[in-house]
């Protein structure tokens, strides 16, 4: 199946400004976004929230895209709201149905060049191996959710990723880190025009004649909080060895947390694990200090 639209996000977090501005640069000059064999659509998805600076206004619009949620009319915060008219736009049953969806995000954590896949559908795959590809410092970081749990905004097509580029300061641009996702949507985008060519040049037996693939990603296993109080206060800090150390290996009995007494607290699993997202901070407030991955290869 050919891909007919696709749209590019950004602003789902409001003061996450690499995708806000990557959105106004394609909408004032739509050429660079535009491919023959597809239609490109933008969207600014949390104007309010970017107006204001912040994240978000009510709640955390990537969480809201549950298809209960998006059915339950007693839901009606802002961003509930905005994540509904999202989807009657661009949804599956929309005015303009979209057939993938790339979501610009930016974080605090040293994530480099992040592609996050929430679905193994195999045209998800092929295009990462191929960003993987075009530049190898990508990394690709995995958590498989099953339809009704996934609340992120680029499950409303049947392909999408997002983009997480780091380490960047909430409200802040910083120029590298805006060329280099440019130019990873622009791959994305000519891989598209690409997929559609080949496409329909060899009508069905596209898939037949795939070679097989294999795709090193970052596959999510479990998250660790910080160490707190009864009363929810945060005891510790992410551990000077640790910070900024994103997809670096992380061993059993390496320091992890340092307590305000001056403790070292170390990794208590008993296997190497990745953390990425370490200190981000829009994950104070979700009690996520890290999140803890496997490297895996997929074969597909
Ligand atoms: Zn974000």
């Amino acid at each position: 199946m050919a891909i007919k639209h696709v749209l590019l996000v950004g602003g789902t977090h409001g003061n996450e400004l690499t995708g806000v501005y990557l959105i106004k640069q394609f909408e004032q000059f739509p050429e660079i976004v535009r491919r023959s064999s597809f239609k490109t659509s933008t969207l600014l998805a949390n104007p309010q929230a970017f107006q204001l600076g912040k994240r978000y206004v009510d709640a955390d619009l990537n969480r809201q895209f549950r298809p209960q949620d998006l059915a339950d009319p007693t839901l009606s915060s802002y961003e509930a709201q905005r994540a509904k008219a999202i989807y009657q736009q661009f949804g599956p049953k929309g005015a303009q149905p979209v057939d993938l969806t790339i979501d610009l995000h930016s974080s605090t954590a040293n994530m480099g060049l992040t592609i996050i896949l929430a679905s193994s559908v195999i045209f998800n795959l092929m295009l990462a191996a191929r960003l993987v590809s075009v530049n190898p410092d990508i990394k690709i970081l995995y958590s498989d959710l099953s339809i009704d749990d996934n609340p992120y905004l680029d499950s409303i097509s049947k392909f999408g990723c997002k983009i997480e580029v780091g380490a960047v300061a909430q409200g802040v641009l910083d120029a590298a880190l805006f060329q280099q996702s440019a130019a990873l949507v622009y791959a994305a985008l000519d891989y598209v025009e690409s997929y559609n060519q080949e496409l329909s040049s060899n009508q069905s037996n596209f898939d037949q004649q795939r070679g097989t693939d294999s795709l090193l990603v970052y596959h999510r296993v479990g998250i660790i909080d910080y160490p707190r109080d009864e009363q929810g206060e945060i005891q510790a800090m992410i551990h000077p060895r640790l910070q900024f150390q994103d997809y670096q290996p992380l061993q059993p009995g390496d320091p992890m947390f340092l307590t305000f007494a001056g403790e070292t607290i170390a990794y208590q699993g008993d296997s190497t694990v990745y953390p990425v997202f370490i200190n981000e901070a829009a994950y104070y407030e979700k009690g996520i200090a890290m999140c803890l991955t496997e490297k895996r290869l997929l074969n597909f």
